[in-house]
């Protein structure tokens, strides 16, 4: 992290503003402590903005399921920013999986090392421009006052966060290919039955005997990924349509994918007996406990099991757009032109096909076009306005590399179905 703090890439960023009177400094807000969003915020921290605030509404990070890495990212990761210094055991017995709570965790504390702030159980309430200063200042759904002035906005609130179009940005959908998950999470055994679980993941066309093992029993799966953290044994798994109508998992078929899992359309225990299924057939002890979860919207814990479509997905048009006002600073009946860059990155601005690994490297590669972005406009706020048309044109430009960037079916995970 040190070697990384002192890149020239970032040390040139060094902001001369502060001691400049009537100067701004770069000040970013962002909303969302996913993965995304503290890995923005340790971007900004190396780019030396002056400030540095996180907005996330949960209060604690309990997403045990676990990511699949591309091995440029989980080099980034351990070798250039020293994720192990963090967590010794950030790495899923070191391989290239970590799970998401964990890079959560790892990333707040590099943030907070690197002087971010983080507000837990905080929303974007809204946000205006100061009339006397060059910055914005934001609201927030907490009653505890912070200073929320920025001139840099951070959309990061995942795949399901309407903030994207409240600020005006535009999306399309892509299909990513037809699939149905179901992840489950049990309650993690070290016992010597538990040695011989499977670890790591298979697909059908790879691993015909074992598929049929599974096939024989009704459980016809595409592929199936099984792994042991501290905190869970997690399975994500792609069961086929008709599997999901024969376990009576599904109440009625239903042509739109989206349609078939809907909340309505699911019996839970048969959802749950489904999953045991599997978990045993795959080396999960059949005494293992499912691990308890609360949904982010509160309610009774329950079984950790979910079943979800991700066959359609949406993408922002844009990355990034920039708002103009005025201020008059005080002492001056001037009025001075000001620059808010709105941005989005993660899930926020393309929603990722996660079987392929997209998510995590599309985050890293979109807080880094991100800080790209900044680095053009300057350490100087007041003079965004003069490069800004240009700073954002290229920056749609890396975002068009971003998506179309091809990345290696991650076969051994979930295939390439
Ligand atoms: C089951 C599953 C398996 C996956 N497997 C993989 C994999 O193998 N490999 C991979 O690369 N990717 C995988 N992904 C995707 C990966 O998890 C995401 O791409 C990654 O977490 C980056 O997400 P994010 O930070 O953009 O959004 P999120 O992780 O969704 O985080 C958004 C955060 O913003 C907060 N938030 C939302 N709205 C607001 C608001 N208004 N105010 C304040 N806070 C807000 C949320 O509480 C959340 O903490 C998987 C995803 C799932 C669901």
């Amino acid at each position: 992290m040190e070697a990384r703090f002192s890149d020239p890439h970032y040390v040139s960023q060094t902001s001369s503003s502060t001691n400049l009177s009537n100067a701004a400094g770069r000040r970013a807000l962002i909303v969302g402590a996913g993965p995304a969003g503290l890995r923005a915020a340790v971007e900004m921290c190396l780019l030396r903005c002056d400030k540095i605030v996180v907005l996330e509404k949960r209060n604690t990070f309990n997403r045990v399921n676990v990511m699949r890495i591309h091995t440029k990212d989980m080099d980034e990761l351990v070798h250039q920013l020293g994720a192990r210094d963090f967590y010794r055991k950030i790495c899923v017995q070191d391989r290239d999986v970590v799970a998401i709570r964990r890079m959560q965790i790892v990333f707040m504390k590099m943030a907070l090392c690197l002087g971010a702030e983080i507000i837990p159980q905080a929303e974007l309430a809204g946000i205006e421009p100061d009339k006397d200063t060059p910055y914005w200042t934001a609201r927030t759904t907490t009653s505890t006052p912070h200073d929320l002035k920025c001139n840099t906005l951070v959309l990061a609130g995942g795949e399901k966060s309407k903030l994207s179009s409240d600020f005006g940005f535009s999306r399309t959908s892509f299909r990513a290919g037809v699939a149905t998950g179901i992840t489950c999470n049990f309650v993690p055994s070290h016992s010597p039955a538990a040695a011989d679980a499977m670890q790591g993941g298979v697909v059908s066309y790879l691993s015909a005997p074992f598929f049929n093992s599974l096939k024989e029993k009704g459980l016809d799966l595409e592929n199936l990924a099984s792994y042991i953290t501290e905190e869970s044994h997690y399975l994500v798994m792609t069961p086929k349509r008709s599997t999901l109508l024969n376990k009576g998992i599904v109440k009625e078929d239903r042509a739109d994918p989206v349609e078939l899992v809907q909340r309505d359309n699911v019996d839970r225990d048969n959802l749950l007996k489904f999953a045991r299924e599997v978990a045993t057939m795959a080396g999960v002890p059949p005494d293992s406990e499912f691990l308890q979860t609360t949904s982010s919207k509160g309610g009774p814990p329950r079984p950790d099991v979910a079943i979800f479509d991700f066959t359609g997905k949406t993408c922002a048009t844009e990355p990034s757009k920039a708002i103009t006002s005025t201020f008059t600073p005080p002492g001056s009946n001037t009025r001075h032109p000001k620059t808010l860059l709105v941005a989005l990155v993660g899930d926020a601005l393309v929603e990722p096909f996660w079987p392929m690994g997209t998510g995590w490297a599309r985050a890293v590669g979109s807080c880094k076009a991100l800080g790209d972005c900044l680095r053009e406009l300057g350490p100087d706020p007041l003079k965004w306005g003069e490069r800004v048309e240009a700073v954002l044109k290229a920056h749609a430009e890396q975002y068009i590399v971003l998506k179309s960037e091809s990345y290696a079916p991650m076969t051994n995970v979930m295939g390439s179905s």
